[in-house]
């Protein structure tokens, strides 16, 4: 009999296991539905949208060359599914298991309707338990713990597929408006290249400088990471792929940074509302009203007054990504030098990054703010300035921030404090000093 395969953050045909066993049964008909209901406020964002648009039709064109065929639907999933299987007249529907707490709740919501199947991760997180049985919440023993399977199941090829003779009706991609209209700002994401063959031909470019990942991955002016990010959260790699690619290229750093992506989805297993709660509630008096509104508004736009802050800011609106120390430093600077609530920078990231992933983006804050079970004390405050120079981010400013672009190595992390700011720079929202000083204040005063 037919066989559905329900695609989620999965959009890929080879080392796809749910893919591959329904190939193993009967005709396949591939299904994607856009379901803004199920996630509620995690439904995609705007960048991840553009992504999505992209790589379904890549994702389209790829099961029609193997012989089937991708049927588009909307609405809620756990209707929509079964409804589609019914209509084929489906043996059986089949997915790869996710771990965002909406789709865990859906998959249960009519019986267990759909047969997960593993494989979008190193190693299962669902089935690695410290000693008392329950998912790990901290990454250290967690990593341990993974490590004990290496390597990772090798990945499988692209089965080849046959569809049924009937097939439903699907919508539109381009119906969906997935894609920005006016103003279209995606002009910079040009650079990428959504679906399986782009995320292959990144991998490939990688494995050939990967020697320099763990001496460079820190600096932001140099393209020493992957940047595999929004093809692994789209699920158009697998991370078995990539570390099968890699052997022991990146060395152990690499793996111990794919590992967080494992790691993150542990933590929601153990945290399901890690997106929107406090793990450890730190109690502070954030800033709310009219003045913090317009600081939250200079740090979405990149005039903060903070080269590396506007640098990391810039590039995340501009290409949809930001480079992991950037990231770092935005974060904490919001968190703490701004004493804006950690949640509202995750949203903002939540619908700028092509890479928006509910497990990486909710752990990562959680880290940065203090709130998290495994995360930085509140009391660590990064020093934007000095993290500029120390990883050497003047290329990387002068990139993202141009009216900085002439200014010398040694003046380019703080124009304002060299005296050397152009007009058309913005003073720096609030001192380092000051920052520093009112953040360990609302730490003392905390009430909890
Ligand atoms: P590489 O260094 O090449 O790493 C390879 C892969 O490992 C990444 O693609 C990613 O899947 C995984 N990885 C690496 N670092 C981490 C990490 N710290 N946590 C979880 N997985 C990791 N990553 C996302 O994929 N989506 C997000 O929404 C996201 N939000 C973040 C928010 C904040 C505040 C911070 C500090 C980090 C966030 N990250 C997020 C983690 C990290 O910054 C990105 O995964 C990384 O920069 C992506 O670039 P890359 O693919 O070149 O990484």
């Amino acid at each position: 009999s037919p066989q559905l395969v329900w695609f989620r953050q999965d959009l890929r045909t080879h080392d796809h296991l749910a893919l591959t066993a329904a190939a193993e049964r009967g005709p396949v008909v591939g299904l994607y539905v856009l379901d803004d209901e199920t996630p509620g406020e995690w439904k995609p964002g705007g960048a991840s949208r553009w992504w999505l648009h992209h790589s379904l039709a890549s994702l389209a064109a790829e099961l029609k060359e193997r012989g089937s065929v991708l049927i588009l639907r909307r609405g809620r999933a756990s209707r929509v599914v079964p409804e589609v299987a019914k209509e084929i007249g489906a043996g059986a529907i089949h997915a790869n298991r996710h771990y965002e707490p909406w789709w865990r709740e859906a998959e249960c919501e009519h019986g267990d309707f759909v047969i997960l199947h593993d494989g979008d991760v190193l190693h299962e997180p669902d089935a690695i338990r410290s000693g008392s049985g329950k998912p790990f919440k901290i990454y250290g023993p967690f990593y341990r713990a993974l490590h004990a399977h290496f390597p990772p199941a090798p990945p499988l090829p692209a089965p080849k597929l046959e569809k049924p003779a009937k097939l439903p009706a699907s919508d539109e991609l381009d119906d969906w408006n997935l894609l920005p209209t006016k103003p279209d700002w995606a002009g910079g994401f040009s650079d990428w290249e959504p679906g399986a063959a782009g995320a292959a031909k990144q991998l490939k470019r990688f494995v050939e400088h990967a020697g320099d990942y763990g001496r460079e991955r820190d600096l932001p002016a140099v393209d020493a990471t992957s940047r595999l990010s929004p093809h692994l959260h789209h699920g158009e790699i697998t991370p078995r792929q990539v570390w099968h690619a890699l052997g022991r290229k990146g060395g152990d750093k690499f793996h111990r940074e794919l590992a967080w992506r494992d790691f993150s989805r542990s933590m929601t297993l153990a945290d399901p509302d890690i997106g929107s709660k406090s793990q450890r509630p730190l109690g502070l008096r954030t800033r709310h009203g009219k003045a913090a509104d317009a600081d939250f508004e200079a740090w979405t736009k990149g005039r903060t007054g903070y080269p590396l802050v506007d640098a990391g800011m810039r590039q995340l609106w501009v290409s949809g990504w930001m480079h992991n120390r950037a990231r770092l430093v935005t974060s904490s600077f919001l968190v703490k030098h701004l004493l804006i609530d950690w949640w509202r920078g995750a949203q903002w990231f939540w619908d700028t990054l092509v890479d928006a992933d509910y497990a990486n983006n909710s752990q990562n804050w959680q880290w940065i703010a203090g709130t998290g079970f495994d995360s930085q004390p509140f009391y660590r405050i990064m020093a934007p300035l000095a993290q500029s120079e120390k990883f050497d981010a003047a290329d990387y400013i002068r990139q993202w921030v141009p009216e900085l672009a002439h200014l010398s190595d040694a003046d380019i992390h703080d124009p304002w404090g060299r005296g050397k700011a152009p007009k058309d720079y913005p003073e720096p929202l609030i001192g380092h000093k000051e920052a520093r000083e009112r953040a360990l204040a609302a730490f003392k005063a905390r009430s909890s």
